[in-house]
């Protein structure tokens, strides 16, 4: 609930056009990528820190939720309104302040689009390397919130190794400025780290400073179709323990494949249950060149049916174009998809997805598998129709199936797409009490009253796996509106 007298405050901060609180409006801003969904009782767009931190001063003061919201892209539920309050849309705060080759820094608010600060470095021949599928959508502060991570991570790592300093606000309205634009430093805690990946939970962040590096000349991408997912994942590991490192290994399981086919130029050789999307980069086109073949190669040691080598531009899209295309295509299955983003060692990648295999048919609801097969993440996304009566529960069944075999094989529940809402109730089966308590210390110290983004992150209950299914809103909506319209 917010009250009429900070209604007028919050106007009074960044002008009456910048706060929204029309039913419609709230729709607009209650959900994110996943299928969760519930309003906000005020919309506010604010423009400058200054404005961030006296928003926060006041919502602190009212003890008023506020939650952090950048494009919505989201796949954890992280921007979803738990508990009514304040979203704060940081879309306004969109500029790319500056971009430094001599200190190889880009300066950047955090409502820029991921794929705008990329081409605005590539145009100086720098390069800014995460790449999320989404990066036509996400904003920088959400990448930095989430610890976004993409194809490229294999090689150059995700948004946290290139997040050198922020400007922070906390939750009641000071403005702290950890890191700053130097390479290195070893001068306390670093804590420019410790708010990446924090999902909006402990400050809002309103400036960053990310690293730039030379943008590599040079790129070729294969594309590899196996009989078999053992005979991609037995590539994947021959590869890289061939001394190789290509900056992408992308797996594509069968139904993967079915639903993207359309956008593979000229087909797949029958038979193809796996394919592997590999990109090699560098500045020597002979070397990249050569290490692509090599690549090739080794996968038809491992039995590959085909490889196809992909060097010019339009080519090379084409590939990753419909690697992009996977997530919008899922729903021409079912019309709900439960994502998920776990991340075992590499060489377990052929049991988790043989376990996934039997998970599937277990509950009956389709689970395609892809990701970042260097790296071990996989996204299993569990295929339904909330409209059936009972498929929310065989979705939660199997997504308690994948967490706990995930667990087992030595991973974790999520490499980049964050905890949220979705998975905070398996925080307690992948860490210990001490972790947890350590967390919530953390969180209780920089926002004693707990206003920032509630009810993400934390288990409600510990231990309690089926929170998450009860915590969900009706199907028919949105709970009514406390907002005066
Ligand atoms: C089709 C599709 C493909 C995707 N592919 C990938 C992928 O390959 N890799 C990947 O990592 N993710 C992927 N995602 C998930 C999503 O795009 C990322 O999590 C992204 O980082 C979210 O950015 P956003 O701006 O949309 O953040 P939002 O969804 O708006 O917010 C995400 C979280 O960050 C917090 N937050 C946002 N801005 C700030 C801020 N300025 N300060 C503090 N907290 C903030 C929010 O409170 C929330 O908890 C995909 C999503 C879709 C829909």
């Amino acid at each position: 609930m917010v009250p009429d007298t900070v209604r007028r405050e919050l106007c009074a901060i960044v002008g009456p056009e910048y706060v929204h609180d029309r039913p419609a409006e709230l729709i607009a801003y209650s959900y994110d990528g996943t299928f969760q969904q519930q309003r906000p009782d005020v919309v506010v767009s604010p423009r400058t820190t200054a404005e961030v931190a006296q928003i926060l001063a006041l919502a602190h003061a009212h003890g008023i939720p506020v939650v952090p919201r950048g494009a919505a892209s989201g796949l954890a539920g992280g921007v979803i309104p738990l508990a009514g309050g304040i979203v704060l849309n940081l879309a306004r705060m969109n500029r790319i302040l500056e971009i430094s080759p001599e200190d190889g820094v880009a300066v950047v608010e955090p409502g820029v689009v991921t794929a705008r600060l990329q081409a605005a470095a590539e145009a100086r021949g720098l390069f800014y390397p995460p790449d999320p599928a989404s990066l036509n959508q996400s904003s920088l502060g959400g990448n930095v919130a989430t610890n976004a991570g993409g194809p490229r991570c294999l090689k150059y790592g995700a948004t946290r190794d290139y997040v050198r300093g922020l400007t922070v606000v906390l939750a009641d309205g000071r403005v702290l400025r950890p890191g700053g634009r130097v390479l290195k430093q070893s001068t306390g805690y670093q804590l420019a780290q410790l708010f990446v990946g924090s999902e909006g939970t402990l400050g809002v962040v309103t400036e960053i400073i990310l690293k730039l590096i030379p943008l590599p000349r040079e790129r070729a991408t294969a594309r590899l179709a196996f009989p078999s997912l053992d005979a991609a994942a037995e590539t994947v590991t021959t590869v890289l323990t061939a001394g190789l490192l290509p900056t992408a290994i992308e797996l594509l399981d069968r139904t993967t494949i079915d639903l993207v086919v359309g956008y593979l130029p000229g087909g797949l050789p029958e038979g193809s249950e796996a394919l592997l999307i590999v990109e090699c980069d560098g500045n020597d086109a002979t070397a990249v060149q050569a290490e692509v073949a090599r690549v090739g190669e080794l996968a038809r040691g491992c039995g590959a049916l085909e490889v196809q080598v992909a060097t010019t531009p339009p080519e090379r899209a084409a590939l990753w174009e419909a690697r992009r295309a996977i997530s919008p295509a899922l729903g021409r299955l079912r019309p709900n998809k439960l994502g998920e983003d776990i991340v075992v060692p590499r060489g377990q990648i052929p049991a988790m997805v043989r376990r996934i295999t039997a998970i599937s048919e277990e509950v009956g609801l389709p689970i395609p598998v892809f990701g970042h097969a260097g790296d071990g993440n996989l996204h299993p996304n569990i295929l339904f129709d909330r409209r059936v009566p009972g498929e929310l529960e065989r979705v939660e069944r199997a997504a308690t199936l994948i967490f706990e075999a995930a667990i087992a094989l030595g991973g974790t529940l999520s490499g980049e797409h964050g905890v949220g809402s979705l998975k905070r109730e398996f925080m307690a089966a992948r860490l210990s009490s001490e972790e947890l308590w350590a967390m919530q210390a953390i969180k209780h110290a920089l926002d004693p009253k707990g206003i920032l983004n509630p009810g993400k992150l934390f288990p409600t209950r510990p231990g309690d796996r089926t929170g998450w299914l009860a915590a969900l809103p009706t199907l028919d909506g949105v709970v009514p509106c406390s907002a005066a319209s």
